[in-house]
């Protein structure tokens, strides 16, 4: 794996398709026995996510039903950093048990307000699937259920995740090179 450069930072190859394909089939494994009694709605969160979510459905043999959401983090013109709104969701979702798939869990910010919104929809429950976390940051008290890696507080991307906008394309993760 070579080193990239994206915009004006660079970064050095951290985790590889072999790791990624292996830890997206462990994942996809307990969800196929822990959910197989269920039919669960799988809530595909955008951008990031699209390329872990197409790997582990992928791997999913239990019936099932997807759908994807954006997530809105404005307060008048200006981003609050603070989720405000769910785009995107049109399924009735009350007594369901809903599957969130996320890229990352970074301080769990945008997890918690996420579940907070479907807790308001009644839905059965929820449960949470994120290919990457970051323990040190993280800072709330919502079970994560199915994690692929947990990793330091450094910025990556690739594998769904950008930097201003590239990178998502990348097959492999990278970590911000601060040397
Ligand atoms: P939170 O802090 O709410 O858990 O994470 C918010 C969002 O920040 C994530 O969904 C993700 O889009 C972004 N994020 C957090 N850590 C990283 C990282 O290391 N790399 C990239 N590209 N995005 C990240």
């Amino acid at each position: 794996m070579q080193s990239i450069v994206l915009k004006d930072k660079s970064f050095v190859p951290y985790i590889t398709a072999e790791t990624i394909s292996e830890q997206v089939k462990v994942i996809a494994q307990k969800i196929n026995s822990d959910l197989v009694n269920e039919t669960p709605l799988f809530l595909v969160v955008l951008n990031g996510s699209f390329m872990f979510a197409a790997d582990l459905l992928k791997e999913v043999t239990i019936p099932c039903e997807i759908s994807f959401i954006k997530l809105a983090s404005y307060y008048g013109t200006t981003s609050s950093g603070v989720v405000t709104e769910m785009i995107g969701l049109t399924e009735d979702v009350k007594g369901r048990t809903v599957v969130i798939i996320e890229d990352i869990v970074d301080t769990g910010v945008t997890l918690e307000k996420l579940v907070t919104l479907l807790t308001k929809k009644e839905v059965k429950q929820v449960k949470v699937a994120s290919f990457l976390l970051k323990p040190d940051a993280y800072k709330k008290n919502i079970i994560v259920d199915y994690v692929g890696i947990k990793i330091p507080n450094d910025f990556v991307v690739g594998y769904g995740l950008d930097y201003d906008g590239l990178g998502r394309n990348m097959k492999e993760i990278f970590v911000l090179n601060t040397k």
